[in-house]
């Protein structure tokens, strides 16, 4: 019989260890925030792929889009013969898009190519070079966007020398006791000591911090930097690769902060599974490079357009961009049971919808955090059914990111696992 342990084996000699993975469960089917491993075991699943299937596993109205286009072509490549689905999604998207100036969009296949090319129309439009990007922040595993990435460890080690002209600057985080003002203080000293602001092509930043710990930024703060970049014509890029589509109660993230983006990054929920990404930005700024000089073989897939397109109408038919509220909400009155009662562990807990995270310390304290705990929960969880992501720059973070579809009774059965696995270590 094929077993999780034996899979675990043969990856493991058969696939670098620098795709790692998390818990051993190889999955065998998914439906909606549900997983079977290759057992037979049932798992509830609390990370969607990593915030990718935000309408759920295999949503059959995305299986049935995907079934009819494959049956009719899967591959001409958007550059060479186009079609109407990848003209459609660019129209619903620039219409998503926050704010009122007209938008274009391109695509591409990864959050980390999302990333890539809106540096590259940023430096084509802006003619300058530099790039500002915050401290804790996750761009991606290229090139560029290791050097974007403010979390080193394990994204960044070995891998340098990363491109020059990217400054790092201190991301606002109250509960770290980083305040708004010393953030900003610290990018106009960027200005004075390493780069004239006139030589900035753009600043990025995602709304919510994925990876470095689920932390908001405060809405004060994007505001002022949307202020910062008129001011100096500099481009305002945010990164919407885990916080877009629905998943923190607006369709971007941005849109709590009232702002409008230059560029801004689309994936991951783009697709409910299928690797699709894009770059929606304001057309003018969007036309600056040459024809040809964005894009890539699969980019836009059609397989992927279709997924999006269903994706698009299941968020809006299923009103899953509110769900996401009473998502987190219901995930939010756990987290506070939990808190109150393990006072001296749980550190902060918080929530934007439904990307939910509950930090782990010693003694109580913010500044102590438990890394040990996080990852000794995440693999006992693993074992009890329950699948569950850690993230954040000290490693002691838990974050929920289950599909916005989930049933409510689901994530009150998960909770009780989570619970009995806090009580066990
Ligand atoms: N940007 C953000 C905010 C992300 O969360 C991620 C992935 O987690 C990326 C970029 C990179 O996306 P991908 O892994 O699809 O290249």
């Amino acid at each position: 019989m094929t077993t999780n342990a034996n899979l675990q084996e043969r990856k493991v000699a058969a696939i670098a260890r620098g795709q790692g993975n998390m818990a051993p469960v190889y999955v065998e089917r998914a439906v909606n925030a549900e997983v079977w491993d290759v057992e037979g075991k049932r798992h509830i699943d609390f990370g969607a792929g990593i915030a990718v299937c935000n309408t759920g596993h295999s949503h059959p109205k995305v299986v049935a889009a995907v079934k009819e286009q494959v049956e009719r072509f899967s591959h001409t490549c958007v550059m060479v013969s186009p079609y109407e689905s990848a003209v459609t999604l660019a129209e619903k998207l620039n219409e998503a898009a926050p704010g009122n100036t007209p938008k274009k969009s391109i695509f591409i296949t990864t959050g980390a190519e999302a990333v890539e090319n809106c540096v590259k129309i940023a430096r084509a439009y802006t003619g300058r070079s530099g790039i500002i990007a915050f401290n804790g922040g996750f761009h991606g595993r290229t090139n560029m966007t290791m050097g974007l990435t403010g979390k080193v460890a394990p994204y960044k080690a070995g891998f340098g020398p990363f491109p020059n002209e990217i400054y790092h600057v201190a991301f606002p985080n109250e509960y770290h006791g980083v305040t708004i003002e010393q953030s900003l203080e610290e990018l106009k000293m960027r200005f004075t000591c390493d780069i004239e602001p006139s030589r900035v092509a753009a600043i990025i930043i995602e709304p919510v911090q994925g990876e470095g710990g689920f932390y908001q930024a405060p809405a004060e703060f994007l505001q002022a930097l949307r202020t910062l970049c008129d001011e100096h014509g500099i481009l305002l890029i945010l990164d919407e690769i885990q916080s877009g589509f629905g998943r923190t109660g607006k369709m971007f993230a941005h849109e709590h902060a009232g702002v409008e983006a230059d560029l801004m990054t689309a994936a991951k929920g783009i697709a409910g599974g299928f690797p699709l990404a894009a770059v929606v930005g304001k057309a003018d700024i969007m036309d600056a490079p040459l024809p040809g000089g964005l894009g890539g073989t699969y980019g836009g897939s059609p397989v992927g357009c279709a997924a999006g397109l269903a994706v698009f109408d299941v968020i809006e038919e299923e009103k899953l961009v509110d769900r996401a509220v009473a998502v987190g909400e219901r995930f939010m009155t756990h987290l506070k049971d939990i808190q109150a009662e393990y006072p001296q562990l749980v550190g902060n807990v918080r929530n934007t919808g439904a990307m939910i995270a509950m930090e782990f310390v010693n003694d109580g304290e913010a500044s102590k955090p438990n890394p040990e705990l996080t990852k000794a929960l995440t693999a006992k969880a693993a074992e009890k059914g329950l699948i569950l992501l850690s993230c954040g720059i000290r490693g002691n973070v838990i974050r929920f990111l289950p599909a916005l579809t989930i049933e409510m009774e689901i994530i009150d059965e998960g909770m009780t696992v989570f619970k009995e696995c806090l009580k066990e270590l």
